[in-house]
């Protein structure tokens, strides 16, 4: 049985889901948790979403409507699933390991993704470990400017991370007006610890133009972000406004939303089916 839900309390949906009008796949689809978080970043997207959406949900299991959200996963054939947060850490989340487990067991086929600010990284390795690969966001390798991005002192060690993680990972960096003009000192860094994959990221509205690698030539463009060869390592420049990517999104309230700029959940039709035969999540997992 399928049918369009809501949370309680949100709005009447406008139109179709963007994938269900276009026909599109989805490329990826994204579990968010809220609550209180281990970092402050200035430009955190949690601060910019309705209140309703992020209710903290760091202790909760399973998270709301993960099985009508798993039977929409297999519906959709999707096979990459990020754990992610809108105002948070998802290695905060208290129930990480259990519900890695009920995600293997209930989609089997799926890759799963892990993306962290990497406060939590070593001391929760293990479960890292478990993971696909991994997206460890890190602004600055500069304490000052580390600090200023992300509202904390305490600047994990992505080297030790990376030596450590039996598992892909990949570095994510914001560039905004504190850190561009260490871009250049920063991919070096990168890749003298053994970074694989580096994505540089522009903020979502923000219409500066940051000069990433000046001196190298894309290789190649994934949709619509160049894409450079630094010695070896895969430097992605992307920019939000040319993402054409597709992702299903469950907010900690329950709603799920197939857009995949966040900002724009609370606008969009929320759609779920109600599972003929419900996931296992909730029982001894
Ligand atoms: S680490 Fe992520 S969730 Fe936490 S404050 Fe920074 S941007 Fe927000």
């Amino acid at each position: 049985m399928r049918k369009l839900i809501q949370p309680p309390g949100s709005r009447q949906p406008r139109a179709g889901p963007q994938a269900m009008r276009t026909g599109r796949k989805y490329d990826f689809a994204n579990v968010l948790f809220a609550g209180p978080c281990n970092q402050r970043c200035p430009y955190c997207i949690g601060q910019q979403l309705p209140t309703s959406l992020n209710p903290d949900n760091l202790d909760e299991f399973p998270p709301r409507n993960l099985e009508t959200y798993i039977a929409l996963v297999k519906q959709h054939n999707i096979q990459q699933i990020t754990l992610t947060g809108t105002n948070t850490d998802p290695q905060l989340y208290q129930h990480e390991a259990r519900l890695l487990r009920c995600l293997r067991a209930n989609l089997p086929a799926a890759q799963i993704a892990l993306h962290t600010n990497g406060q939590l990284a070593r001391e929760k390795m293990d479960i890292v470990n478990k993971y696909d690969r991994a997206t460890v966001s890190f602004p600055s390798f500069d304490p000052q400017t580390f600090a200023s991005m992300s509202g904390t002192r305490r600047m994990p060690d992505l080297a030790a991370i990376l030596q450590e993680s039996q598992i892909p990972i990949k570095v994510s960096c914001i560039v905004n007006e504190q850190n561009a003009h260490q871009i250049k000192d920063f991919v070096a860094n990168c890749h003298r610890i053994g970074v694989r994959r580096l994505v540089l990221r522009k903020l979502y509205g923000d219409s500066r133009q940051w000069l990433v690698l000046p001196d190298l030539e894309p290789t190649r463009h994934f949709r619509g972000n160049p894409v450079y060869d630094y010695r070896g390592m895969e430097v992605t420049y992307w920019r939000f406004e040319n993402t054409t990517a597709m992702s299903l999104n469950l907010f900690a309230d329950g709603t799920i939303s197939a857009e995949y700029l966040l900002t724009k959940a609370a606008q969009s039709t929320y759609i779920a089916v109600l599972p003929e035969h419900p996931s296992s999540c909730g029982v001894g997992s």
